[in-house]
């Protein structure tokens, strides 16, 4: 039996065609097949660097019927890269189920760096990068996107979202309203492209420019949010154990927990885990 075939996950360029590296290139020359989100799409980067290895399509709608017969392909001995319309495969973008059953198949997964729109973009906002959340895109329906802006209203971590023109004024305003009109925030724009814009600033202020500028609401977006500084949470949540403790004393646990919800302003289940570690402390 041959050894088996390497699938690598290669990224592509967000925009600048110069952030295409020389080992992706190489690669891309080598490989067997490229497994690609949009051979269209894929086929003029393709021809523009002159890389000739066969192509087919791998999206989301095809990703799992395929999956077996490209894990038999890389089982045969031939290699296969893996590339999506842009940027890194699997963030916001296909790719998973492939590479899951190819570790699970125990196949050499190969990943081949390049560019990330999150990461360019936090690597230039200015914001904390110690430590951060990725998000990808907010649901489409506000509703659902609201719900999970207000689970995310007290992380302490900078928040990460993409965001695409149709929503971007939709989404701020969303941002605005439960994550505050003076939380800071960052927004990267076109990056890599001729007109990349990063912009920052309060919510109020960024909604407010954006609105007032319809170019600023064509392109690719990446919206980063400052986490709460942990000193606010910190007071914050001293200020819940201490009306909680309170009210222990008098009334059962659901009880006290949605008196303290009231008095703070806070979410009744984050309340009632406290009011349960309180009890049993
Ligand atoms: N896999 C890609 C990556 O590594 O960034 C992301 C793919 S996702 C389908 C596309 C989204 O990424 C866009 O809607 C936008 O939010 C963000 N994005 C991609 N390119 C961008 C760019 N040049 N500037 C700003 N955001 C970009």
């Amino acid at each position: 039996m041959s050894n088996p075939g390497q699938l690598y996950v290669v990224a592509t360029p967000i925009g600048n065609l110069e952030d295409m590296t020389p080992r992706a290139l190489r690669i891309l020359s080598q490989v067997d097949l490229i497994a690609a989100e949009d051979t269209r799409h894929s086929g003029r980067l393709l021809k523009h660097f002159g890389v000739a290895s066969k192509t087919e399509a791998l999206h989301e709608h095809n990703e799992r019927s395929q999956v077996p017969r490209l894990i038999e392909i890389l089982q045969s001995g031939k290699s296969i890269a893996f590339i999506t319309d842009a940027g890194t495969p699997l963030i916001s973008d296909p790719g998973f189920h492939l590479v899951r059953a190819a570790r699970q198949a125990g196949l050499n997964v190969i990943p081949v760096p390049g560019a990330c729109a999150a990461i360019a973009a936090l690597s230039a906002a200015g914001l904390p990068s110690d430590r951060f959340v990725f998000e990808g895109f907010p649901p489409a329906k506000s509703a659902a996107r609201r719900a999970v802006f207000e689970k995310l209203n007290e992380e302490t971590r900078t928040l990460i979202f993409y965001e695409s023109p149709h929503r971007i004024l939709e989404s701020l305003q969303d941002m605005l309203e439960i994550f505050g009109s003076e939380r800071e925030a960052v927004i990267a724009r076109e990056l890599t492209k001729q007109f990349e814009t990063v912009q920052g600033g309060a919510l109020q202020k960024l909604c407010a420019w954006v609105n007032a500028d319809k170019d600023q609401q064509l392109g690719e977006f990446v919206i980063l949010i400052h986490g709460v500084p942990r000193s606010e949470r910190e007071a914050v949540d001293a200020d819940a154990e201490r009306v909680l403790k309170i009210l222990l004393q008098e009334l059962p646990v659901s009880q006290a927990t949605a008196l303290a919800a009231k008095i703070t302003g806070l979410k009744k289940n984050r309340l009632y885990d406290y009011a349960l570690s309180i009890k049993q402390a």
